[in-house]
């Protein structure tokens, strides 16, 4: 083979790269490079796209030497830095306790492999429609913040995730950290998802996340489906089905029902759009069940 025609899509193109010693150097190195620069996490997704050339950034801003920026900690919710690895959240028993919904979603975010080199914030920046992290920010109704040239802001995680690969961030925009709410005495919820092979980018999946009453009927939801289109979607029609009601058979089937009805899934070679839908049912049914056998956190 030619030398260049196998160099071609193997190497990325020729960037500089910069590891910052606080955010504000990353922020800065950022906005010098005026929308050319990326910031470099775990590397996960971005170098695969640079080394196909799908992505081609000037300079790459690493951000998992600022120390700031990983780490867990309680403080009546959780507040996870964005640069924090996945398996350390996975391995966090503060996450275990306060959102175990968590913890079982990160078992199935790719690999060991991945898992200890991806970051928290990372996934949530990609904005992979099929990833798992986004769609359990949105199910916990979270929120990031972000520093940029212009200070910091909170972006709710119902406003983050705008199309495909897409978020609020801009591109002089660092994520510095994830803040999920406190586990309210009640709530419960359950991760579901189907996939290929272990380790594999979801076919569909749902979070659910559900503040029961005493007499076991729903008050409060927030259902979340990914892998259905463009962002992980919240299934209002869902949410509003359910609210009042106790989870019996009859209420859950019709559920099932309307989420395939509601999403608006993207046809590909994994699946087509009726495929999807009927995925969609079967793991908003299965979840709706799983939500009535589980325990709150007691009052
Ligand atoms: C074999 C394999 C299997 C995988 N399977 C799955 C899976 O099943 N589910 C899943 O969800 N993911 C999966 N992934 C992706 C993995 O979870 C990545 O870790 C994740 O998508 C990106 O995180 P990262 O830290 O590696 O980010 P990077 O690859 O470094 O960055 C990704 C993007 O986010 C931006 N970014 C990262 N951090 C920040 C920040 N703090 N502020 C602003 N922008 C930022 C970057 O500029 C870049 O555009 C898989 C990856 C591989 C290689």
């Amino acid at each position: 083979m030619p030398a260049a025609a196998g160099a071609v899509g193997m190497k990325p193109a020729a960037f500089r790269y910069v590891a910052p010693a606080d955010i504000d150097e990353a922020v800065a190195v950022l906005a010098e490079h005026g929308g050319d620069a990326k910031v470099l996490a775990g590397g996960q997704s971005l170098i695969p796209l640079m080394n196909m050339r799908m992505s081609r950034p000037t300079a790459l801003v690493d951000v998992c030497r600022i120390a700031s920026l990983s780490g867990v900690s309680a403080n009546g919710g959780l507040t996870i830095g964005a640069a924090t690895r996945q398996a350390s959240v996975a391995a966090s028993p503060l996450v275990a306790d306060a959102w175990p919904v968590l913890t079982e979603a990160l078992s199935h975010v790719g690999h060991p492999a991945t898992r200890s080199r991806g970051t928290f914030g990372g996934s949530i920046a990609h904005a992979d429609p099929s990833a798992e992290i986004p769609a359990v920010l949105l199910a916990l109704g979270g929120e990031v913040v972000a520093k940029g040239p212009g200070g910091e802001r909170v972006i709710p995680a119902d406003d983050l995730f705008i199309a495909h690969f897409t978020t609020d961030l801009a591109e002089d925009e660092v994520l510095t950290e994830v803040r999920l709410p406190r586990r309210e005495p009640g709530v419960v919820s359950v991760f579901s998802e189907v996939v290929r092979r272990r380790g594999d980018f979801a076919l569909v999946g749902v979070v659910a996340v559900a503040q029961m009453d005493d007499d076991k009927r729903v008050r409060s939801s927030r259902i979340v489906l990914f892998g259905v289109g463009e962002v992980p979607f919240r299934a209002s029609g869902v949410e509003d089905l359910i609210r009042g009601q106790q989870l019996d058979d009859s209420i859950v089937a019709e559920a099932a029902r309307h989420a395939a009805q509601e999403i608006d899934p993207i046809p590909d070679v994994q699946g087509s759009v009726e495929y999807r839908r009927e995925l969609a049912a079967d793991r908003v049914g299965l979840a709706l069940r799983q939500l009535t056998t589980q325990e709150g956190v007691p009052a």
